[in-house]
């Protein structure tokens, strides 16, 4: 959340490993009767809960980091017990967890790089999102945010009124979509009805495949003589020298991130991660290529 997070953004894969390796780290889940917050949290966005969460004195507050294409929430129990009290509601610690879980959802954590105040806005509207769709107030969406940040902005962290905004934006959308989805019928619960019969259909769509168009053109930095191409199916494809034969050699694949909305996947599973601007990033936040206009 404050200084702490900048720099294990910084130090993600170092310090993981440390923490991970000295067994310093105790994982923190159901077993015990606790409430799965994680889950909560990714359930009301529709995700798998495709993180680790840790409990941990080796950070101050509280860390999303990567370590090995593997997402991590780290906590510090006594922190979040703080920041509880301080709200007076358990919200006040779920949404400080929310919000590192919106730096990994909106790619943050892929970058090289600390915090910034965009990135923090991001996720502080992320978990007042979350709050809201897990039935809490606006006022207990704030209540960790009210506790934790400053009140003045830094270079690094928007100012308190800044974020409490944020936060009240993101469980103003959610409050929308919630109230919306409850207007009218609900839609129908009926789950597709599989054909007794072999359908036509499936025959007729694989025999009429369109033309290959060509949507993107990429260069790696490596390799920039060589041309990769994105054709409108999303296959990445490299063309021969004579531009006669063309060999897939990956695919495009939507991704959750707003930040990283499409990713590269390669024929050995690897995977790379496109941002809106077209760089193309490999799991160490490292630029590797760029995708273009073809034209
Ligand atoms: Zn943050």
């Amino acid at each position: 959340m404050t200084i702490t997070l900048r720099f294990f953004r910084r130090m993600a894969g170092l310090l993981a490993t440390g923490l991970l390796l000295a067994g310093s780290v105790s994982a923190q889940n159901t077993t015990n009767g606790q409430r799965d917050v994680l889950r909560e949290i990714t359930d009301v966005v529709g995700l798998k809960p495709r993180f680790q969460l840790r409990a941990t004195t080796e950070v101050q507050n509280a860390a999303a980091v990567l370590y090995g294409g593997q997402r991590y929430l780290l906590y510090n129990p006594q922190f979040v017990a703080a920041v509880n009290r301080a709200g007076r509601t358990d919200w006040a610690g779920i949404s400080i967890l929310a919000h590192e879980m919106g730096h990994h959802l909106n790619g943050h954590t892929l970058r090289a790089g600390g915090s910034n105040p965009t990135d923090e806005l991001e996720a502080d509207e992320f978990s007042g999102f979350v709050l809201r769709k897990m039935g809490a107030s606006l006022a207990q969406a704030q209540a960790g945010m009210a506790v934790v940040s400053d009140e003045q902005a830094s270079r690094t962290h928007p100012g308190r009124q800044t974020r409490l905004t944020a936060i009240g934006q993101g469980w103003q959308r959610a409050s929308q979509q919630i109230t919306a989805s409850t207007h009218g019928a609900a839609p129908s619960a009926e789950p597709a009805r599989l054909a007794t019969q072999p359908a036509p259909v499936r025959q007729v769509v694989a025999r009429s495949a369109a033309p290959v168009s060509v949507l993107g053109k990429i260069t790696f930095r490596a390799k920039p003589e060589v041309d990769f191409y994105v054709t409108n199916r999303l296959s990445v494809v490299r063309l021969d020298a004579a531009g006669q034969t063309a060999e897939v050699v990956g695919r495009l694949t939507r991704s959750e991130s707003l930040s990283y909305p499409y990713v590269l996947i390669d024929g050995q599973q690897r995977r790379l991660y496109i941002s809106r601007q077209g760089e193309i990033y490999d799991p160490n936040g490292r630029p590797v290529a760029l995708l273009t206009d073809p034209s």
